[in-house]
């Protein structure tokens, strides 16, 4: 078991995907300069990495030019070449984007535009016939089609990167939760469970603890970051061949997530989900105005989450406007995850990727959904940034 060196020249907190993208990329940069990871867990993704989708996201909802879109778009790119180079199982299955009636064709036409213009490959509509070809159980007026998108599991890929870290020297030390961050004479001292570990420069890549460290390094409170836990469950095993690969809704722009989705994983299971519901971690949470802001707008979509995390039967009847065969007593298990979203004073949810800095350091302060898809992008991105300020 490693342990967190006194001194160094960069340390990287968080060992989710992104924490430990950004730390290989930086020393395949500089494989000179000494390097630590330092997570809080005792494993390494046990944080939204290891409880998500697994989709690989193609692009296509982000508003084209932002982060989110960018990142995506190259990020799969990656991924899928970094996949194949490591032996990491995959699958580039599809995914279809179902209108189920007419009012749902203007959003769907608009995303079409999104995706075209973010540069998502092979993007299709398809006719009621040729849906039913792609996924025969699914029904729907019209659907968009994106064979680039596919699934992973994203705690392979983090395991993955933490291997050839360590292969090269730099120790990823579990169970050090960083409790203090101090700009000091020339470095960053960061507390943590076992000592102090002071650097030249530090990345902060903290999933739900992300705000939090921030505002210790002296970065503002604002955003603030609330949590979501979003629950799927399962359709039996023998009720899995009602999906082929990827069914989603045609979210609702007025609405902050995709809206209850059908996905089949790379262990094949078939999952339906999520709710997304505010899990708040502190009362503190609720003492920040945002959370009552963004509670007021959306109190209704809350309450309709509720509805489907209390009830098997509400949730199956959602998945059922897509595919009709599904019922209450397919569904059997599942899991929940936690999102860590960003949400600003003003109650709106920040929607792009966020990456702010303090003295000797660089803060990701939003990396929701597509960041792990994204995360060998955004690594790229974060390390221009942390090359750009001089340090280490
Ligand atoms: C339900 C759900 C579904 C999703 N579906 C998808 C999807 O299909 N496709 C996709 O691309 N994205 C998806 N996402 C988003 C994706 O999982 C995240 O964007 C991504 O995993 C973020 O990675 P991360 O490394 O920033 O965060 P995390 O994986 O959360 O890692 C942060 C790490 O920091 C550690 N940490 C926190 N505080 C400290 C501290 N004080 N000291 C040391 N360590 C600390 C935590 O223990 C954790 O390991 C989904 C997310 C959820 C929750």
């Amino acid at each position: 078991m490693p342990s967190a060196p006194g001194e160094c020249d960069l340390a990287v907190v968080g060992a989710g995907i992104l924490g430990l993208a950004v730390a290989r990329e930086l020393t395949r940069r500089h494989p000179e300069r000494s390097a630590v990871v330092l997570e809080r867990a005792d494993a390494v993704a046990t944080g939204q990495t290891g409880r998500n989708s697994g989709v690989i996201h193609a692009g296509i909802y982000y508003a084209p030019g932002s982060l989110k879109a960018r990142m995506c778009v190259a990020g799969a790119r990656e991924l899928y070449a970094y996949c194949e180079q490591r032996e990491i199982p995959f699958e580039r299955c599809g995914k279809a984007i179902v209108a189920r009636n007419e009012t749902e064709l203007p959003r769907l036409d608009e995303l079409e535009r999104r995706g075209r213009e973010n540069g998502v490959p092979g993007l299709r509509r398809l006719s009621p016939a040729q849906l039913r070809e792609v996924e025969p159980h699914c029904r729907g007026v019209a659907a968009l089609h994106s064979p680039a998108t596919g699934i992973v599991d994203f705690a392979a890929v983090a395991r993955s990167l933490a291997e050839e870290l360590e292969t090269n020297g730099v120790p990823v030390v579990t169970g050090c939760a960083v409790e203090g961050v101090e700009p000091r004479a020339g470095r960053i001292a960061l507390r943590h469970s076992g000592g102090e570990a002071r650097a030249r420069f530090a990345v902060f890549c903290a999933g739900a603890g992300s705000d939090r460290l921030a505002v210790k390094a002296g970065a503002s409170p604002d955003p603030r970051i609330v949590p979501f836990r979003g629950a799927y469950v399962y359709l039996r095993p023998e009720r899995r061949e009602l999906v082929r690969a990827l069914i989603y809704p045609v979210p609702d722009p007025s609405l902050p997530f995709l809206g209850v989705h059908l996905s089949r994983h790379i262990d094949g299971e078939v999952s339906l989900g999520p709710t997304a519901l505010l899990a708040p971690r502190h009362p503190r949470d609720l003492t920040w105005p945002g959370t009552w802001r963004m509670a007021r707008r959306w109190w209704r979509t809350g309450l309709t989450e509720i509805r489907h995390l209390v009830s098997r039967k509400a949730l199956a009847t959602a998945a059922a406007e897509y595919v009709p065969a599904i019922r209450p007593e397919d569904l059997g298990g599942g899991f929940a995850g936690v999102r860590a979203q960003a949400l600003g004073r003003d109650g709106k949810l920040v929607d792009d990727f966020v990456v702010s800095e303090t003295e000797r350091a660089l803060h990701v302060r939003n990396a929701p959904s597509p960041a792990a898809t994204s995360s060998l992008a955004l690594a790229r991105l974060i390390a221009d940034r942390a090359d750009g300020r001089a340090v280490p």
